[in-house]
């Protein structure tokens, strides 16, 4: 029989005195990015370091008392300690790039809430289940690097995302291994009266959570988790598992999230004295609940309910990161209903509209959480810049009069944290590039010039060999596991081999079976006698998505056959701790997603850093930056008749790429062995590519852009401004059926040259709204064979003496700048210093 505890404790370790500060530095998460920190850990027992997957906290808790104490008796370790302290007081308290722009910047904010429902930080904590988790890690960090004053939300789900094995047959396997909070970097937020409870209401009832603080360098990440004695059986269950349960449970979550997250910062700045956020920044829409909240605060404040919305409005930022319908959040109108039915003094058919799909092709039982944070966000954006477009198509319903690229949603391309994804090796050499002069927040991209071809082509097979070794032992384990014979696995995939990397979530639209359309000739390429290829692939699947196990299923048994599998092969698991190794060990980098659904990726530009060429159908950040330097694109076939003939040319145009392209230029090597052309390719993909695709630009055109104007709208709105805005938006819809272009009247020639001036004149009607409500504009454009106006160039027109007191009248010029067909109209639209762009109404005039 096993015995079952009833209560467990985690006891933290007693450490010397003198190796106190190990303690601050293993609950401060900058370890898993700051080499020198990293080392020190690892020096105290390499063995236990390895053992417990590089988690400071567990390996201080199991650390031999001896050799602690024989550590604190060792001048040389406890030196090491001391300058790894200190540099992290420094990179504590000393100004960085934002300080600097704050300096110079009046208006920007002195505290940003970013919200989440999942953040991948270190694999030590495993709170993300993919992309969306890994950026939101990665913003935390770089806003840290910055110094940007962010505020992290999310939820400590007790047994994360799960972890992924497979069976016999290849079919993924769950298990959800349950976390202790108190053996993790995380410490319980407290107030003076001990730690701090959150009360949200959920569906009538009353939710408590509790806050965990994880300190992402500088930056303050707090976690609610509702597992607490307090709370109902069920209600203790909501911040189990990251996507998991049903809409009720989802639900649940996104209301702890939004509501719980603005209370959790409302306490955890009472708590610490840190200044109230001035912007609410939320990472798709699952967090968006937190609108309510703040309505429900401005409300509580004395606010009318449509002032409390420009103001709520006015300080969020939303981005969307899919175009998968799947993707995005809906939720059954009436559980919306009956869970802000009575919340504060929310009118509740004022916020079922908030969500409402009530444009064509909705579902008016559905509230979609994405509408709702458009519609509460006066910023928002996509996440590259052909998603910016996709996402422009997609909601475009939102604000039908207009033309869909006057749609207000923009696009910040989204980059990666360069210190955590890029090898060590070549950080270092990044780093020993540096002259004294440089400033502190640029990267020498080129240091690889640094090495000459024959180093650099060492380096990048060592990198190779270390991803193999990584391969043979979790492979050996996977097949013990699938009770197969090991033996085999001590000699899969070769150090002079090119490597081509796949590793990704494996919703459909990701391709994960796409290399095997052809099974036959994709054995070839793995099995040619002189120039083969080998691929390693790794991914998880929804628990609850069918058909992507039978994807993973497909893969496995592929590569399980004798034939191939000493070069292809699938790792169980994959993770932040599988990706480190994965990038580095990769030459090629391969993603074939269906074009337009990838909204950006990231896993490309984590390879880029390390040296690898892409090899990607051009969608999300590769339709931007592709370059033939970089990497290849696989041809996309959008017009194809259905998908499986659109499956069928790309798979041939991806073989036709490797087979003509890749593979002869890796294996093109000279006298010396060293391939220049494909070193060049190595060179020209860091130098190239590192200063785009870094966080640190992401985060940079995020303040810039997003975070400073709604800061700066967000302080010019007070509660009098908005009670006038509302009152003045109220009164423009009122009005509007009155406005109208009456006449326009241009002096030009049907036939006009580059160059030349067209003249406008246009008479106008406001009914019962005035000049100052408005502004007119002329819009030229171009036109194709129709007359419908493209690539829009709107001018204001200035006001003139008009004929009458009901009749305005406007006049301007406008250039024209190319030839071709271009033709003009003239419009009306609402004016008001504190709409953030003139599509907001969604009101407009044409003749
Ligand atoms: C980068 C990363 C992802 C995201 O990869 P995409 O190419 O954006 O799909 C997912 N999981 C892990 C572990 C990652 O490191």
């Amino acid at each position: 029989m096993t015995v079952r505890a009833i209560q467990r404790f985690t006891v933290r370790p007693v450490l010397p005195d003198v190796l106190k500060p190990l303690g601050d530095l293993a609950l401060n998460l900058r370890w898993s990015w700051h080499a020198d920190t990293g080392e020190l850990f690892r020096t105290i027992d390499p063995e236990l370091w390895r053992r417990t997957g590089g988690d400071p906290v567990r390996l201080l808790a199991e650390a031999a008392p001896e050799r602690l104490a024989a550590l604190a008796a060792d001048p040389s370790f406890v030196a090491d300690l001391d300058r790894v302290r200190a540099d992290l007081a420094d990179y504590l308290t000393g100004d960085r790039w934002y300080q600097r722009y704050a300096a110079d910047t009046p208006d920007a904010p002195a505290a940003i809430g970013y919200f989440s429902p999942e953040f991948g930080i270190t694999e030590v904590l495993p709170q993300y289940s993919g992309g969306l988790g890994i950026l939101a890690g990665d913003h935390l960090k770089t806003a840290s690097d910055l110094g940007v004053p962010i505020i992290g939300v999310g939820l400590l789900y007790r047994q994360g995302y799960f972890r992924q094995s497979l069976d016999a047959s290849g079919w993924q396997q769950e298990q959800y291994p349950l976390l202790d909070p108190n053996a993790l970097p995380l410490s319980l937020l407290r107030d003076h009266e001990g730690p701090v409870r959150i009360e949200v209401p959920l569906a009538g009832h009353r939710l408590l959570a509790q806050v965990w603080l994880a300190d992402v360098g500088r930056v303050p990440l707090l976690l609610l988790d509702s597992d607490l004695e307090d709370n109902e059986g069920p209600e203790r269950m909501i911040t189990d598992r990251l996507y998991g349960g049903g809409a009720d449970h989802r639900l649940a979550q996104e209301v702890l999230l939004g509501i719980g997250g603005v209370r959790a910062i409302r306490a955890y700045c009472a708590a610490t004295g840190h200044p109230a956020p001035e912007v609410f920044h939320t990472n798709e829409g699952h967090a968006g609940f937190l609108g309510l909240e703040r309505i429900r605060e401005y409300l509580a404040d004395g606010s009318g309910f449509d002032a409390a919305v420009e103001r709520t409005r006015a300080g969020t930022v939303f981005t969307t990161h899919t175009p998968v319908p799947a993707g995005i959040d809906r939720f059954p109108r009436e559980l919306i209903a009956a869970q802000f039915e009575g919340f504060g003094d929310l009118d509740l058919d004022r916020v079922l509209a908030l969500g409402a799909e009530d444009y064509g092709g909705g579902d008016p039982g559905t509230f979609n959480m994405a509408v709702m944070g458009l519609r509460l966000a006066q910023r928002a954006n996509g996440v590259s810049r052909l998603h910016g477009e996709v996402s422009r198509r997609m909601f475009r319903g939102l604000w039908r009069e207009f033309d869909e690229a006057e749609v207000p949603i923009g696009s910040i391309t989204n980059g990666v944290h360069h210190r955590t994804w890029m090898h060590p090796e070549l950080v270092s050499l990044l780093d020993g590039a540096r002259d004294a002069g440089d400033d502190p927040d640029a990267e020498r991209w080129d240091a690889l010039a640094g090495l000459d071809d024959g180093a650099l082509w060492a380096l990048k097979r060592r990198l190779r060999g270390e991803l193999i070794n990584v391969c043979r032992q979790r492979l050996a384990a996977s097949a013990a596991h699938r009770g197969q014979p090991a033996e085999w696995t001590g000699a899969v995939l070769d150090d002079d081999v090119i490597t081509i990397g796949f590793a990704r979530r494996v919703p459909s639209y990701k391709r994960l079976t796409l290399m095997l359309r052809d099974p036959e000739r994709l054995a070839r390429l793995l099995t040619h006698p002189t120039r083969p290829i080998q691929l390693v692939i790794a991914g998880k699947s929804h628990p609850a998505d069918e058909g992507g196990k039978r994807l993973i299923q497909q893969l496995v048994q592929f590569a399980d056959a004798e034939r191939v599998r000493r070069r292809i092969v699938f790792l169980p698991d994959y993770d932040i701790a599988l990706a480190k190794p994965l990038y580095p060990g990769c030459d090629v980098w391969l993603n074939n997603p269906l074009r337009p659904y990838e909204a950006c990726g990231t896993s490309g530009m984590k390879a880029a850093l390390n040296g690898a060429a892409n090899l990607s159908i051009r969608d999300g950040w590769w339709d931007e930056w592709y370059d033939p330097h970089f990497g290849w694109e696989i041809p996309s076939a959008e017009g194809a008749a259905d998908q499986d003939h659109r499956d069928a040319v790309e798979a041939a145009a991806l073989y036709d790429v490797i087979e003509n392209e890749i593979v002869p230029r890796f294996y093109d090597a000279d006298a010396d062995g060293v391939p220049r052309r494909w070193v060049r390719l190595i060179r020209d993909a860091v130098a190239g590519l590192g200063p785009k695709v870094t966080a640190a630009r992401m985060v940079r055109e995020y303040v810039s852009e997003l975070y400073t104007p709604a800061a700066a709208s967000s302080k010019i709105l007070d509660s009098a401004a908005a009670e006038q805005l509302a009152a003045w938006a109220d009164r423009v819809r009122a009005g509007w059926p009155g406005v109208l272009v009456d006449h326009v009247a241009s002096r030009a020639e049907d036939s006009v040259q580059v160059g030349d001036r067209i003249e406008v004149t246009a008479l106008i009607r406001l009914g019962d709204l005035e000049p100052d409500d408005v502004e007119v504009q002329l819009v030229a454009g171009r036109l194709d064979g129709d007359d419908e106006l493209r690539e829009l160039r709107p001018v204001p027109l200035q006001a003139e003496p008009g004929p009458s007191d009901e009749v305005h009248r406007y006049s301007g010029t406008v250039a024209v700048e190319r030839a071709g067909a271009i033709g003009y109209t003239v419009r009306i639209l609402p004016r008001n210093r504190y709409l953030a762009n003139s599509a907001e109404l969604n009101l407009v005039r044409y003749p």
